[in-house]
């Protein structure tokens, strides 16, 4: 198939375009390069640089390339905290790009199109772990966001018969030899606590110790980068037998906050110092995904996201890149 990846050369992105090309699929990303790096994305792929904001640089990417099977999107706001902080510039980035694309597509006749959205559409969940059918509560602008781009694929089926995919992701993390995450200022836990074991920080700040979780601290559930892009690659494939779907994507386990740094202790064998700040915004207190469904329909499994082969595979690339793709 031909995919158009959007923010194929961001973390997630760039990984399920290698993961693509491998499985034989060709490739076209459409990056602007604010948070992705050039060097991140498969050199068998085609990068064309633009924003999606722009609807002429939208319209003209289609134009290049008219004859694409399926969109992966990517590119996207991501940050809970930062929506908390910038709620209209989530609402207006993150839905505007998708309207540039959806109107292109329709123009187009693509078909089939995955869309990365998010566990924070489950704030305070009554279930843990937490499957498709939970009530949608989400936590910040950066979930509504997600949700109201769910609610605007369910009806571009309906009236236009363009399928899609939501893939509600809970905390992708790891590396493969190749790539990995770099994100500029870092805001997640693994690379930051990685930067600590790195020495270029000398401790990380946990953000409440008063949760209802035994330790007090939050519970994520942390899936391999890799996994993650299977399932997607999983969902483009199978699309037209599944039809528009919305799938939780995580490994089943949750780890808190405390236990991810001793497994980066146990990992990187460096003593990793901690202090405790005060609760982030928007973070709910436990994120674990039942991924039942995923597992049913497209037969995924997450086959790398042991926590500790997270870490490792995470520190390996750290260790490798420690001023990220900048060398
Ligand atoms: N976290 C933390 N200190 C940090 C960064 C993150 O305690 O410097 C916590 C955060 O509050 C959350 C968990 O680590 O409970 C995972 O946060 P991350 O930003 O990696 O992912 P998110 O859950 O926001 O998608």
């Amino acid at each position: 198939m031909k995919i158009l990846v959007t923010g194929g050369a961001g973390y997630i992105g760039s990984i399920t375009t290698a993961e693509l090309i491998a499985a034989g699929h060709t490739v076209v990303v459409f990056d602007n390069l604010a948070q992705g790096h050039a060097a991140a994305v498969h050199p068998a792929a085609t990068l064309v640089q633009g924003s999606l904001l722009d609807q002429a640089a939208v319209a003209a990417l289609f134009a290049a390339h008219p004859a694409c099977d399926g969109i992966m999107h990517f590119a996207s706001h991501t940050l809970v905290g930062e929506s908390v902080q910038k709620p209209l510039m989530y609402f207006h980035d993150n839905l505007l790009a998708v309207m540039h694309l959806l109107e292109q597509a329709v123009a187009h006749g693509v078909q089939r199109f995955i869309l990365s959205s998010t566990a924070n559409l489950f704030d305070q969940p009554e279930q843990i772990p937490i499957p498709e059918t939970a009530a949608i509560r989400p936590g910040s602008p950066y979930g509504e966001s997600k949700y109201m781009l769910e609610r605007m694929l369910f009806w571009m089926d309906k009236i236009y018969g363009l399928r899609s995919v939501c893939l509600r992701y809970f905390n992708a993390a790891g590396g493969t030899p190749e790539r990995g995450e770099d994100h500029a200022p870092e805001t997640h836990l693994i690379p930051l606590v990685l930067q600590v074991a790195l020495g270029q920080r000398e401790a990380i700040t946990v953000f409440g110790n008063d949760y209802p979780t035994p330790d007090g601290t939050c519970i994520r559930d942390y899936i391999h980068v890799v996994d993650l892009a299977q399932a997607h690659i999983l969902a483009m494939e199978h699309l037209d037998r599944i039809g528009t779907r919305q799938f939780n994507v995580g490994s089943g386990r949750g780890f808190s906050v405390l236990e991810v740094i001793q497994m980066v202790e146990r990992v990187t064998g460096k003593p990793i110092p901690y202090t405790l700040g005060a609760r982030r915004m928007g973070d709910p207190p436990i994120l674990v995904a039942a991924s039942d469904q995923l597992q049913q329909e497209l037969n995924w499994q997450p086959r790398h996201s042991d926590l500790e082969q997270i870490v490792a595979s995470a520190w390996d690339w750290h260790q490798r890149n420690p001023h990220g793709y900048r060398g």
